[in-house]
């Protein structure tokens, strides 16, 4: 469907309540450095923190999907990894 990162945006959005199922943890309100949009961060089934785009009352992705700073995610993952 024209979608830029078919890789990343697989499964998403989900609700909260998959979310919830699924093993993630609402942390905390935040504002996204790169692109200033108001994020959550998540953790995730793994234990790690990933930043949350509320896309709807329900629905959230992943804010690396619609980031427009969101190389600055790909260079952490890199180096995390
Ligand atoms: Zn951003």
């Amino acid at each position: 469907m024209g979608n830029p990162n078919p890789s990343h945006s697989r499964g998403w959005p989900k609700t909260g309540e998959q979310l919830r199922e699924l093993g993630y943890h609402s942390g905390s309100p935040a504002t996204c450095k790169g692109c200033g949009k108001p994020i959550l961060w998540a953790s995730t089934p793994n234990g790690k923190m990933m930043p949350l785009t509320r896309l709807s009352s329900t629905l959230w992705q992943p804010h690396w999907i619609d980031c427009q700073a969101r190389e600055q995610f790909k260079k952490r993952k890199e180096k995390s990894v």
